[in-house]
């Protein structure tokens, strides 16, 4: 397939490297230039608050390739450098130091940054977050001493930091607005296992709390005031509050844009020669009807098999389960498919729930929306086979670990989707 096109990435990081491969796997032979803006080339991020944190891998393990690969395979790797706008009508983005490169196609792979913590005394200096690995390496420096660390948000990163720090051996408090860790994401019942989780490796939970201020004198931090007048000491404090899309270029270049950039389930924006994958894509799933945006490992690594299809002119289409990982302390789990904060009405568990080895299933109307595997390994593909099916099982099987996950539907012909209409 000769090409004399020029595909332009923008976004060096999972799903822009991805994307790269992906093009030159379907036989793409035309120019890729895969521009981000930081220093070092593409690296995967899981490992900046597991075990890259903890000091228990070589930075070599966590890039996406190696340097060579970019050019065996003829791409263009510009890092350093800053896109700072997009012209889709002269098919070009202007780069914040040096000329605007022209593009036949464009894939968009900006990700997402951190939020900040919106409170007095929250200043750059005095509060770690964790997104790039400059941040980690950081970090990981000031965990060695083993200090007192707070971490606000118990979300994954905010979960994953605390579960590092006290492995290595620091005095761990974790500051989070909801009742519960995770439960937007989770809801109670997994809530309280997550919490219990941490709780029992020590860590000091505080839920149901609002940061007033981080304390400190100049760089030197003190700890945090919390609304309820009450403060808690701490010598480092991490922020895990979430993420935003990088969506502003492709705002100013007037794409759709609505939580990420909008594409359609062939990851294609509102301007037919743009694309966009990973983190900043908020991607229509058939399987869903709806648009959803995921921020989570799987999506940037699987996405970019299908935009290079869909950038050379195939109408292959990205449907694929939502899928995500998380590993705290000897916890490791597996999450697969989608539930709206409170869209189920049971949730049901298979497996020893005290020994932390289980499946947990959210369900409405007896339909398995989604599975998580808690150190059982081997039985996603069955976990999603489940879901994906759509159909009414037996929860009494579904919960005998004796039943193969294949048996426990209801029966044959009950399916939830003819009967819940
Ligand atoms: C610490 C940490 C731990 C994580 N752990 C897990 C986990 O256990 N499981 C899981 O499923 N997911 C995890 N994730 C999430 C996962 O890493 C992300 O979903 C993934 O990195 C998204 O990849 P991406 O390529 O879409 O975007 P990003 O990784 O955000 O990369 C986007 C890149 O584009 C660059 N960029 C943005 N705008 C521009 C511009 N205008 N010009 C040039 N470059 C630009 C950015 O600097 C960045 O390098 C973790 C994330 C973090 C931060």
């Amino acid at each position: 397939m000769t090409s004399t096109e020029t595909f332009v990435i923008v976004g060096a990081s999972l799903a822009g490297a991805k994307g790269a491969e992906a093009l030159r796997t379907e036989g793409f032979e035309g120019r890729i230039i895969l521009i981000g803006e930081e220093a070092a080339r593409p690296y995967e991020r899981p490992p900046l608050s597991k075990d890259y944190l903890m000091g228990r891998t070589e930075r070599e393990t966590i890039y996406v390739h190696p340097p060579e690969w970019y050019v065996e395979h003829d791409v263009e790797l510009r890092m350093h450098t800053r896109v700072a706008a997009i012209d889709p009508v002269g098919h070009r983005v202007s780069v914040e130091r040096g000329d605007p490169v022209g593009y036949d196609k464009l894939l968009l792979a900006t990700g997402s940054s951190l939020r900040t913590l919106p409170v007095p005394g929250a200043d750059p200096h005095r509060v770690f977050y964790l997104r790039r690995i400059e941040d980690c390496e950081q970090l990981r420096l000031t965990l060695q001493s083993a200090p007192r660390v707070a971490v606000v948000g118990a979300g994954w990163i905010g979960l994953e930091v605390a579960a590092a720090a006290r492995t290595l051996g620091a005095q761990v408090s974790v500051l989070e607005t909801a009742e519960l860790p995770l439960l937007r994401v989770l809801g109670r019942e997994m809530g309280e296992v997550f919490a219990d989780l941490h709780r029992d490796h020590g860590v000091d939970l505080h839920l149901g709390v609002q940061v007033a201020e981080v304390t400190g004198e100049g760089r030197q931090v003190t700890g945090l005031q919390l609304g309820d007048g009450s403060h808690v000491d701490a010598d480092v404090v991490v922020a895990g509050v979430g993420v935003a899309p990088n969506s502003d270029i492709a705002d100013r270049a007037g794409l759709a844009v609505d939580d990420g950039i909008l594409v359609d389930e062939h990851l294609r924006t509102s301007d037919p020669d743009i694309f966009a994958a990973g983190d900043v894509a908020n991607a229509f799933r058939p399987a869903l009807g709806k648009h959803i945006r995921v921020e989570h490992w799987f999506n940037a690594l699987d996405q970019p098999a299908t935009v290079a299809k869909s950038m050379l002119g195939s109408e292959s289409a990205y449907d694929k389960m939502p899928y995500f990982f998380s590993d705290q302390y000897d916890l490791g789990m597996e999450y697969s498919g989608y539930v709206e904060p409170g869209g189920y009405d049971q949730v049901v568990v298979r497996g020893d729930k005290r020994r932390w080895e289980f499946v947990a299933f959210w369900l409405r109307d007896q339909i398995v929306l989604a599975g998580m595997n808690v150190n059982v390994w081997d039985v996603t593909d069955a976990i999603q086979t489940l879901v994906g099916s759509g159909r009414r099982v037996d929860v009494t099987k579904l919960t005998d670990v004796d039943v193969p996950l294949a048996e426990v539907f209801a029966g044959d012909g009950d399916t939830g989707e003819s009967e819940s209409g």
